[in-house]
């Protein structure tokens, strides 16, 4: 028994190893890869107890099968150290009735910290065992949190280059300067003019370019992604649910077997496909609810069953949800079909030419597991604004989302099932739309400044990872044409 292998959804390549599907990202014939079964978490209480960190390792060993019990700990142990800064690494904060979950404690302050301090680990461990000699250039597509996330992980790393694109107008002030203001000798940092599916779809193209890969091969490289493409991304992404769960198990707050409905604010449909593959290793799930911004492809498609990328991207005050393209989607309709690779291929392929695909009803009535619901600006402002009225509390705009569709949810449905809200950034990111939520005055204050104030009116300290960020020295300032990506990078690599 081989244990589990990775298999691409759109049915070229089949039966891959966890490395090569680390190391590659993306299959060959353009799919994702999935694994090709799903094991049985059991006896969730007598793992109440267990912190993170043995948690991790009991989840996730099953899933990389190539790696040792040691490799596996000893990146875990690496990956949830003192860069989070707090030991229980995703606290669940009970407020008014609902349970968020806190995955924005690493260095960037952002939930993408919590699978991108692992994957490096992974991603180095398993080109090791390969033999591999080439040097791996990771191509990453950001909506704002992955960029930052991947360029700390792989910093300086030896054997490794790094290169993000991010859409220019696309992101808060501060995530920019994240960004551009990335130490390291192997990070570059591009502005594209366009939006994150610009990016995105230009490095899926270049992934499976034969020609340009070949190309790159030839110069002693190798591409590879940090994006939720890479099932290193994912299946790191499903502790923290299982972990949110023993907490409240621990805590009293409910009984062994009894169903939570998780709601996550969705772009890519990575985190929220996370708690789906929870729910085949044995979670008990009641919903899944997917929240939305305007950009709401995903509220229609629940709806209707149909996906249609015909419309423009809206920028939004959630800009790391600003995303027509949800990627994952993909791995979620190829698990529902049962594995029918041809069906998937041919949607993906009418998606490209026409913009659009229609499931079978077969399917849709299998996506009944799922509540599809978005959040306008108006109400993502008045929920961040309610939250802390209530309670004191401050959420960040993109859980401000999930919490306004929950209520949404709660209104229509009647459904006190207690609820999990993925709070996957810290406020203090996006500090202008949080502070005008909570009518703090800002006049001509910049971002930065917002930082200090916004500290003072909450009575919390200033996250040190941005601390001072406005002083750092500007050290990225590329901006490229959609067009032009490629060549930006053949640069790059000296091509
Ligand atoms: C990336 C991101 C999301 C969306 O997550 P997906 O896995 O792409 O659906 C939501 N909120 C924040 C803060 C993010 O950085």
């Amino acid at each position: 028994m081989k244990g589990i292998m990775y298999n691409s959804t759109r049915g070229k390549d089949i039966n891959v190893s966890s490395v090569e599907a680390l190391i590659k990202g993306i299959a060959d014939d353009g799919g994702l890869y999935v694994p090709s079964y799903f094991y049985n978490i059991d006896n969730l209480d007598e793992m109440m107890n267990l912190d993170y960190q043995s948690l991790a390792y009991k989840i996730i060993k099953d899933f990389f099968p190539e790696f040792s019990k040691e490799e596996i700990t000893k990146y875990i142990n690496s990956a949830y150290d003192n860069k989070f800064d707090t030991p229980n690494i995703a606290p669940l904060i009970k407020k008014d009735g609902v349970y968020f979950l806190e995955l924005f404690h690493g260095p960037t302050l952002a939930f993408k910290d919590m699978a991108l301090t692992l994957l490096p680990h992974l991603l180095m461990g398993g080109n090791k065992k390969n033999n591999n000699s080439a040097e791996i250039v990771i191509l990453t597509a950001t909506s704002g949190d992955t960029g930052k996330a991947a360029l700390e992980a792989f910093k300086n790393i030896e054997g490794v280059k790094i290169i993000v694109l991010y859409p220019s107008k696309g992101v808060s002030e501060i995530q920019k300067r994240q960004m551009i203001t990335q130490e390291g000798d192997n990070t570059f940092v591009i502005a594209i003019e366009g939006c994150f599916d610009d990016a995105q779809s230009a490095i899926k193209e270049i992934f499976t370019d034969r020609e340009f890969n070949n190309a790159i091969r030839s110069k002693g490289y190798i591409f590879s992604s940090a994006n939720s493409i890479n099932i290193g991304r994912l299946i790191p992404q499903t502790v923290y649910y299982f972990y949110a769960y023993l907490q409240m198990l621990k805590t009293g707050e409910i009984n062994i077997d009894e169903k939570v409905n998780i709601a996550v604010p969705t772009g890519n449909f990575g985190n929220i496909l996370a708690a789906y593959y929870c729910m085949k290793m044995g979670l008990p799930v009641n919903k899944l609810i997917c929240a939305s911004n305007e950009n709401n492809v995903l509220h229609d498609f629940f709806k209707t069953g149909v996906y249609d990328k015909r419309r423009n991207l809206k920028p939004t005050i959630s800009p790391s949800m600003d995303i027509i393209i949800s990627s994952n989607l993909e791995r979620l309709l190829y698990d529902m079909s049962k594995g029918n690779a041809r069906l998937i291929a041919n949607m993906m392929e009418e998606l490209n030419k026409k913009g659009y695909y229609i499931i079978p009803d077969s399917l849709k009535d299998r996506m009944e597991l799922f509540y599809g619901g978005y959040s306008d600006e108006a109400s993502t402002l008045s929920a961040i604004e309610e939250i802390y009225n209530k309670t004191n509390y401050v959420v960040d705009t993109h859980t401000a989302v999930a919490y306004s569709v929950y209520m949404n949810y709660l209104d229509e449905t009647k459904d006190h099932t207690k609820t999990i809200i993925a709070s996957t950034a810290s406020p203090f990111k996006f500090t202008k739309s949080v502070c005008d939520a909570l009518k703090i005055n800002r006049n001509e204050t910049t971002d930065f400044q917002l930082i200090e104030l916004l500290a003072n009116a909450i009575g919390e300290p200033t996250p040190v990872p941005i601390r001072n960020i406005e002083t750092k020295p500007i050290l990225h300032n590329t901006l490229c044409k959609k067009d032009d990506i490629k060549n930006v990078i053949e640069n790059i690599l000296g091509i």
